[in-house]
């Protein structure tokens, strides 16, 4: 299999235009769960730049649980993305949900994040395996490791190798956190598969306050790097508000990760 140890030994480094994922050092990418306006996201890559990211992150197409919640700004929201790179450099990570939207969000983005809940749309990962962007690969809600590998063994068979793969938690019993994050999953991958891991500690626990440890657990256990929700205002967030860090708790957990990469 293309994303397997044995067919490629080496780790692959993913260069997402210039950042390189995968080659030892830790990428973070960081911003609000969704756009939502040009004020909100360029006051959030402001405040990510100054942290020390290097990836913007920001939803302009909202799979949301509730078809009555805020469904993303589309493509205005892609707008934004890119005013925010000219302006601070940062690169642009942002979610794909559908086949027909493919190219208009690889016109704007670096890197192609498909989420949990596509990580098993066949015909939406053909799609961007067919694209020439990178492609981050959420693990699905509810997906053993080898199904999600063999996600990304979708995209590769179309001729995409720049796959980035991304553990957000899975479902478990527990309900006192939105989701179980799977820590073990980076060791599992990193055995598994010559692909970079990242891991998402908003999405993995649903709670800001349990983000900053485990950022540094992830990057303790060589994960490649992090994508972690930071807004403006937390309390006034339209999407995912109580897992989204304060620009201050994203200062202190941006130093402490990079503490911690030193010392790996
Ligand atoms: C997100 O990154 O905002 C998101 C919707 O994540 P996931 O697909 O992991 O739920
Ligand atoms: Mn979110």
């Amino acid at each position: 299999k293309l994303a397997s140890r044995e067919f490629h030994p080496a780790n692959t480094v993913v260069d997402v235009d210039g950042v390189k994922i995968g080659d030892g050092n830790v990428v973070v990418m960081a911003g609000p769960c969704a756009v939502e306006s040009r004020e909100q996201l360029l006051e959030a890559a402001k405040i990510v730049k100054a942290g020390g990211a290097q990836f913007l992150r920001g939803g302009a197409y909202k799979p949301r649980t509730s078809p009555y919640s805020f469904q993303g700004l589309e493509e205005k929201g892609l707008e934004y993305l890119a005013e925010a790179r000219e302006i601070t450099g940062l690169k642009i990570v942002t979610e794909v949900t559908e086949v027909e939207a493919v190219n208009t969000v690889a016109e704007y983005a670096d890197l192609l994040q498909i989420g949990a809940r596509n990580m098993q749309n066949f015909r939406l990962l053909r799609e961007v395996g067919r694209c020439n962007k990178p492609v981050m690969l959420k693990r699905g809600l509810c997906a053993t490791i080898d199904e999600w590998l063999n996600a990304a063994e979708y995209i590769m068979n179309e001729g995409n190798s720049n796959v980035i793969l991304c553990e957000r938690g899975i479902r478990t019993y527990e309900t006192y956190t939105r989701n179980t994050l799977d820590m073990s999953a980076v060791a599992a991958v990193k055995h598994l598969s010559h692909l970079p891991i990242i891991v998402d500690p908003s999405h993995g626990t649903g709670k800001w306050r349990m983000v900053k440890p485990m950022s540094f657990a992830a990057v303790a256990a060589g994960a490649d790097g992090l994508i972690i929700e930071v807004h403006p205002n937390p309390a006034k967030a339209l999407s995912d508000g109580p897992q989204s860090l304060t620009p201050e708790n994203y200062a202190e957990v941006m130093k402490g990760v990079y503490k911690i990469s030193d010392l790996m």
